[in-house]
């Protein structure tokens, strides 16, 4: 039986990348090809430990067989194979789903552009051999079927699906060796030193041995022969089981980008081997861009689990907090039972130790990458800082302590990332608060009314341009004993006495007409009072105690929202042209106030980016006015 099926639009799309690349570095397709036998082999591995039908084995390898004449390169294992099902979906198909997102988000225009970074966003495994390779076939049996497949693919639109006969549980990929070009001689991939340098550099840790045929000499002098001789080119040793003190930076991050298919180095590498009342292993790695998918529901935070170096477990998400979603790494701990259901992984004491170890042990590293390089922190906390907002957030605060020097924010004055400490140390003398302006940019903060005050105090202000980043101060609620104080907050308390006891006058004669407005907005505004802090602007809306005006957005913006409100307070500035027109008004003609009062409230909307109530209205009335001007 054979039948010929049409590759997945996405897959066919990244099969054209692939066939089509210009990438210098073809070699990682022996990595991708030896890390799938690898996995192979633990999942039979794993499966034969509870499944009595599948033969208990010991004689795991994956073996590298060179043709120089025909030009194929065969990589075969002895592990799980697949079926005729799982050939459809897993060749056939982008297996991870989370790449096929990330593919379809891509246009053909990106996607002819795209240089290789981009894919390895996803990593390409199996279809890398198309690096190298004008035929790729695939030979495989899985235990649950009786008879083996050939899956043959041309990098075209179809693959071909065969029934052969295979004895032997397992796969073999053959590549047939793309035909050399002036640029590039692919027959280097046909020699046994080159082989054996890759296998050494991108693979040397994998557990299972990867044997070759490699001619060898024997013999003496007279005598000499040459014979083939299988021999194994990996060390074996799990690079996290290797000394620590021997394993370089280099080896890490070649690890981590073989491991997790990454085409770029961590942005941090971090060897963690623990001696004592437990005792692990971890590699632990952030990775130098967020996996597109981070923020999505898909995506599923873990570390692997390893158990004397047996794996157990891929996505382990008891390992990692949330805050840290973003890790990648594996965890060996020698005191894990195999067998572990996930129950029991649950409530394994022991594994929550080693968690909030492993936890430690990041943030220690973080600190002192903030401290010794705080360019690359700062690189660090743009990409995945967000997350640490919600980790003070998260759990009423619990994990505030250890987040909130680790956080960073933009200000109005600093064109770097600044940590709260920097900005406690470059406070004033006299300034008693961190304050803080809720918005999208710096220059739109810069051009709120309420910033009047602070320019002219010279106070630095916090930039919130997260929505998170209110609720996680709340949940802070000081900075060594420094509260924070959001700009477009009552009371902001800026002025000397002599200041506040000529407003305190201004109120008492102006307070007819402060009740007339109060009266006319009393369904939009809680109250209404001469401002302390604008300066130039006539005025603005801001937010009493508890709740802010951002916060509100947030909250009312979220999917089940119970229209939420917060205290509004308009602030008139006293001494602005316009407050002198709006006494005149009122001297002249009480009822004219109405308009007035009106525009006046939703101009501080606009300002604060609100949205009016009835737009027509407000047009209406500015209309009304401007007409009148003109007479
Ligand atoms: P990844 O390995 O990253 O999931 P690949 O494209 O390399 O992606 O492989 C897709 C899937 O094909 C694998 O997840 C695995 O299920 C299956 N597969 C690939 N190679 C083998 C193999 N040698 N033996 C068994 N299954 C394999």
């Amino acid at each position: 039986m054979s039948e010929t099926k049409k590759f997945k639009t996405e897959s066919k799309r990244l099969l054209d990348l692939m066939t089509n690349s210009i990438y210098t570095n073809r070699e990682i397709f022996l990595r991708e090809l030896i890390s799938n036998a690898s996995d192979a082999i633990d999942k039979y591995h794993y499966l034969s430990l509870n499944d009595e039908n599948l033969e208990k084995r010991d004689n795991y390898e994956i073996r590298i067989d060179v043709d120089k004449d025909k030009r194929t390169i065969c990589i075969s294992d002895n592990g799980i194979g697949m079926t005729h099902d799982e050939i459809v979906n897993n060749l056939g198909t982008i297996a991870k789903s989370g790449s096929l997102e990330f593919l379809n988000s891509m246009s053909e225009e990106d996607l002819k552009n795209s240089n290789i970074d981009v894919i390895g966003q996803f990593g390409v495994g199996f279809y890398s051999s198309f690096m190298v390779a004008k035929k790729v076939v695939v030979e495989t049996r899985s235990p649950f079927e009786n008879q083996g497949y050939r899956f043959t693919s041309e990098g075209t639109e179809t693959y071909k699906i065969e029934e052969i006969q295979k004895d032997q549980i397992g796969s073999s990929v053959t590549l047939f060796l793309k035909d050399n070009v002036n640029e590039e001689d692919f027959n280097a991939y046909l020699e046994q030193y080159k082989i054996e340098s890759l296998v050494k550099k991108y693979s040397d840790y994998i557990r299972y041995p990867i044997k070759m045929k490699v001619k060898k000499e024997i013999g003496e002098k007279d005598e000499k022969k040459e014979v083939e001789e299988d021999e194994i080119l990996n060390s074996m040793i799990p690079l996290w089981k290797k000394n620590k003190s021997e394993v370089t930076t280099e080896q890490l991050n070649e690890f981590y980008q073989s491991k997790f298919n990454d085409f770029e180095p961590p942005l941090m590498s971090l060897f963690i081997n623990t001696e004592g009342i437990f005792t692990y292993q971890a590699l632990v790695f952030i990775p130098a861009h967020a996996p597109y998918d981070l923020y999505s529901d898909k995506y599923q935070k873990g570390l692997q689990l390893y158990s004397k170096g047996v794996f157990i477990k891929d996505k382990c998400d008891e390992l990692v907090p949330d805050y840290l979603r973003f890790i990648k790494g594996l965890v060996d701990s020698s005191d894990l039972s195999l067998n572990i259901s996930r129950e029991i992984l649950q409530q394994n004491s022991q594994l929550k130790k080693i968690a909030s170890n492993i936890e430690k042990k990041i943030l220690a590293e973080l600190e002192k990458m903030k401290n010794e390089d705080f360019e690359k922190y700062s690189k660090f906390f743009e990409i995945y800082g967000i997350n640490f907002k919600y980790g003070i957030y998260d759990n009423f605060g619990e994990k505030k302590d250890a987040l909130k020097d680790l956080v960073l924010y933009h200000s109005i004055k600093e064109d770097k990332f600044i940590t709260l400490k920097q900005y406690k140390e470059a406070m004033k003398e006299k300034q008693e608060f961190i304050y803080y302006a809720t918005g999208k940019s710096k220059t739109s903060i810069k051009a709120m009314p309420q910033m009047d005050m602070m320019k002219k105090f010279d106070y630095d202000v916090l930039i919130f341009s997260d929505d998170i980043d209110e609720f996680a101060i709340q949940i802070l609620n000081d900075y060594d004993g420094i509260k924070f104080k959001s700009i477009a907050s009552e009371n902001l308390d800026l002025l000397d006495q002599e200041e506040d006891k000529k407003l305190d006058e201004l109120k008492e004669n102006k307070k007819s007409l402060i009740d007339k407005i109060k009266e006319i907005l009393k369904d939009q505004v809680d109250d209404v009072v001469f401002s302390k802090r604008l300066v130039d602007s006539p005025v603005c809306l801001v937010s009493g105690e508890g709740l802010s005006l951002e916060m509100e957005k947030v909250l009312n913006n979220l999917p089940n929202s119970s229209d939420v409100k917060a205290k509004r307070i308009l602030e008139i500035n006293p001494n602005h042209e316009l407050f002198k027109a709006i006494e005149t008004v009122f001297e002249k003609d009480e009822k004219e106030l109405d308009d007035y009062a009106s525009v006046l409230y939703n101009q501080a909307l606009l300002i604060e980016g609100m949205p009016l109530k009835d737009p027509l209205d407000f047009s209406n009335k500015i209309c009304k006015l401007m007409i009148k001007a003109a007479k």
